[in-house]
């Protein structure tokens, strides 16, 4: 299933929200990506990367725990990842949840009830239906489906020594 396009709804949060600090000449300030399927233990995350002295961040929300969610789920996280990118971009405060961020957050849940921006993405990060255990044949790598999958190569190893191409000697067995 195809996930929903994330900059559309940065942009109209950043203009909502955010006063349109998180764009500059409307390119957003950060990356932002989908997940792939393995990103299981949180619903999103927002880092700061330094690579050669720039700074390059990106907020990452996990396809595995949102693709089949609710609309307001994804939102929420996305927002409350903004937050954390605003904090640390814009305001330039080390700070996790603290002050900033509460009265933020406070904010944007006054602003709309659309969706509620919590601390926590407390909605169930669904990890009992990643039930599956695929271990790759080369390096033993485990990784988690919804389902059993055929034919699917480990990413890893196929980068690694096959150029990216896929290969049976890297082939994902599950046994469960
Ligand atoms: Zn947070
Ligand atoms: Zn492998």
């Amino acid at each position: 299933m195809a996930v929903i396009p994330l900059v559309p709804i940065f942009h109209s949060f950043n203009r909502l929200f955010f006063d349109r600090t998180l764009t500059i000449n409307q390119v957003p300030i950060l990356k932002l990506k989908w997940s792939d399927n393995r990103l299981t233990t949180t619903a999103g995350f927002y880092k700061r990367i330094k690579i050669n002295g720039t700074v390059q961040s990106e907020i990452i929300l996990s396809k595995p725990v949102l693709e089949n969610s609710k609309l307001q789920n994804i939102h929420s996280t996305l927002c409350h990842e903004m937050i954390h990118a605003w904090v640390d971009l814009v305001l330039n405060i080390n700070e996790v949840h603290g002050t900033n961020f509460m009265t933020k957050m406070a904010q944007i849940n006054s602003q709309q009830d659309y969706f509620k921006v919590t601390i926590k993405h407390d909605f169930p990060v669904l990890r009992k239906e990643l039930k599956h255990v695929g271990v790759c044949l080369n390096c033993g790598d485990k990784y988690l489906y919804r389902k059993r999958m055929k034919n699917i190569a480990c990413k890893k190893c196929c980068n690694l020594f096959y150029k990216g191409l896929w290969n049976k000697q890297c082939l994902i067995v599950f046994d469960n």
